[in-house]
């Protein structure tokens, strides 16, 4: 491994001790970090500029669901004190802004390829390097791959019948274009009401003539009560921040600064229950989940707050059977990913919005110039798909990766994703992947999760570079006991009761898998520094590719 930079660029084949694809906040922190270390890299980004999920994601609406003011890099002080966040849940375009700047301020964008993607990577046994191949046609050969593909930036376009025959425009919200779109006086129909659709469908409501929201599974979602952020309330969190920060990463389980729970829903009485849901729903916000320790344990006790949930729906709807359709039914609260929103469910209140039931029969049919769906045709100008991602995996999928002995990465994953503690796969040496299957990821603030994933990824080559190691491997026995142990986990909660994309079940096909840990940031955070303390136990280390080396710390 070279400390110095090794780049011989000639536009065609490049050679770098590591080459990161993808320069969302896991891209730049990573490209951040090796820097500062001194290893040479190259990251390769398909989108035109940084951002990942805030560069594409450009819909109506769209802003964080965790606070601003925790949704942010915490590296560095300077730039936790220096930046301004506006609105308790910053806005797309304010996000955005926020990374560009990440790039300008650490002056990483000379080291960052755009408009090119990764479409191949293969180990070279022989020479022990990465070959990877880019969408110019270029090569870039190097010690070490990163994937910071984003768990959720592969956006689905749904398989239905007739779409590709629409004569008006259609847009994915995972695609959203960037010079906006005005709907006003369009009649529009939206797919989908997961948390782009809950965001998106008030902003739209708002100008189209006519909204009609395509509902196939109706979703739980909490208020968020957005406001703008005083600088009294930005000097709370600035002056606090080193305990906010330790405590989302060593002491939450999803990676969040909050009042923690410190009993079951079931051991307070009724008034008591409903005074806490009252507060939490007050308040706003994901924590919502939080009133009671158990809610996602005890069928029981997430009953309880889905009833309260319901019963906001059926008081703030005000026609019953709408309201009726609304209310989630089908999975306990929280298993799918929980909405927050502005104004959602009274959206439903104006006569210019309409919501279609599509649970029994799904869309029929999309004509040039409606959806069919319950035997109606619904006349519309414009078509939005809200209708999610290819999670966790999809992003690495659409890369052909080969490992040792050329083994397909998507071969192995073909019944499931398998790795050692969400970082890397067994056969894959040297390829590591950030927030992937098997680590808290999109179970937490992701922001906490992508720091402490590149940090152990930073430690764990310098670590190698001191002991003139040339290879890192997850070992087979390490990689089952853990992929076990991620199931065995997820069998204790409910979240395996739902159909959501956390399993896999939004895409036809896709095995049902409970991808992420659900053990929580801080124990994950505990049992990665050990494994690393440890010498890296469960890993495999090589001085060079025939030789194996007892990696010591
Ligand atoms: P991404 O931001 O997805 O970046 C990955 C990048 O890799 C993309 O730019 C992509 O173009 C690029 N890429 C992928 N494959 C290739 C390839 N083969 N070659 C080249 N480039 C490639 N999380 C939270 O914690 N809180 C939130 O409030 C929150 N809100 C969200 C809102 C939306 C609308 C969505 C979709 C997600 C949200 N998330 C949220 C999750 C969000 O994805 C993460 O918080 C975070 O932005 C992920 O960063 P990342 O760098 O890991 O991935
Ligand atoms: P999603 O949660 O997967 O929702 C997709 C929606 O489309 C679901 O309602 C789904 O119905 C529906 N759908 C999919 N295919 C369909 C078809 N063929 N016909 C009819 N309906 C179809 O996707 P998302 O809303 O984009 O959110 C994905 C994740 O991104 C979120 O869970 C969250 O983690 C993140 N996100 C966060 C925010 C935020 O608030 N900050 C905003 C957006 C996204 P079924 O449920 O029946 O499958």
């Amino acid at each position: 491994m070279s400390a110095a930079p090794s780049i011989a660029e000639n536009g065609r084949e490049v050679t770098f001790d590591v080459v990161v694809v993808g320069a969302g906040f896991a891209g730049l922190y990573m490209l951040h970090r090796l820097r500062g270390l001194g290893f040479s890299a190259r990251v390769y980004e398909q989108g035109s500029d940084v951002g990942g999920t805030w560069y594409w994601n450009r819909y109506p609406g769209a802003r964080c669901d965790v606070e601003s003011m925790q949704y942010s890099y915490s590296f560095s002080e300077e730039l936790q004190q220096d930046w301004d966040w506006s609105e308790r849940y910053a806005p797309q375009p304010e996000i955005l802004k926020y990374a560009q700047h990440v790039a300008d301020r650490f002056g990483l964008r000379p080291d960052i390829v755009f408009d090119t993607r990764v479409e191949r990577a293969e180990f070279d046994e022989g020479r022990g390097i990465w070959e990877v191949a880019t969408s110019d046609g270029g090569t870039a050969r190097a010690q070490f791959v990163v994937l910071a593909t984003g768990c959720l930036s592969n956006a689905r376009m749904p398989d239905i019948t007739g779409l590709g025959e629409f004569a008006g425009q259609v847009y994915h919200t995972g695609h959203w274009p960037h010079e906006g779109v005005d709907f006003t006086g369009q009649r529009v129909g939206v797919i989908g009401t997961g948390s782009s659709a809950i965001q998106s469908v008030p902003v739209i409501a708002a100008q189209a003539s006519h909204l009609f929201v395509f509902q196939r599974t109706s979703n739980f979602s909490i208020p968020a009560r957005n406001s703008l952020l005083t600088e009294e309330e930005r000097k709370a969190f600035r002056n606090n921040y080193p305990e906010i920060r330790r405590f989302a990463r060593e002491d939450s389980r999803n990676g969040i600064y909050a009042e923690p729970p410190e009993r079951g829903a079931l051991e307070d009485g009724e008034n008591a229950r409903r005074a806490k849901y009252d507060q939490r729903w007050a308040n706003g916000g994901l924590t919502f989940m939080l009133a009671y320790n158990n809610l996602l344990l005890d069928k029981a006790a997430n009953d309880t707050a889905a009833d309260f949930v319901r019963e906001k729906i059926a008081e703030i709807v005000g026609d019953p059977e709408t309201a009726k359709r609304l209310q989630p039914d089908n999975h306990p609260i929280g298993t799918k990913r929980i909405c927050v929103d502005t104004d959602y469910y009274a959206t439903f209140n104006r006569p210019d919005v309409t919501l279609v039931d599509i649970r029994s029969n799904g869309i029929e049919e999309i004509l040039p110039n409606a959806v069919r769906a319950g035997g109606e045709d619904y006349q519309i100008d414009a078509l939005v798909l809200a209708t999610g991602f290819d999670a966790m995996t999809g992003s690495v999928a659409k890369i052909d990766i080969r490992g040792r002995g050329g083994k397909a990465l998507n071969q192995k994953w073909a019944e499931g994703p398998k790795t050692y503690l969400g970082l890397m796969s067994e056969g894959f040496p040297n390829l590591f992947i950030v927030t992937g299957p098997g680590s808290p990821s999109v179970l937490s603030n992701m922001i906490v999760s992508i720091e402490q994933h590149v940090d152990w990824i930073a430690g764990c080559l310098s670590f190698m570079r001191r002991r003139a190691l040339a290879s890192i491997e997850a070992s087979h026995e390490a990689e089952e006991q853990w992929v076990a142990h991620v199931n065995e986990v997820a069998q204790m909660t409910l979240y395996p009761q739902a159909n959501s994309w956390y399993m896999g079940a939004n895409i036809p096909g896709k095995p049902r898998i409970f991808m992420p840990y659900i053990g929580g940031v801080g124990v994950y955070r505990r049992i990665c520094n050990d494994v690393a303390a440890k010498g890296y136990e469960g890993f495999t280390m090589r001085a060079n590719q025939v030789e194996q080396v007892a990696a010591t710390s």
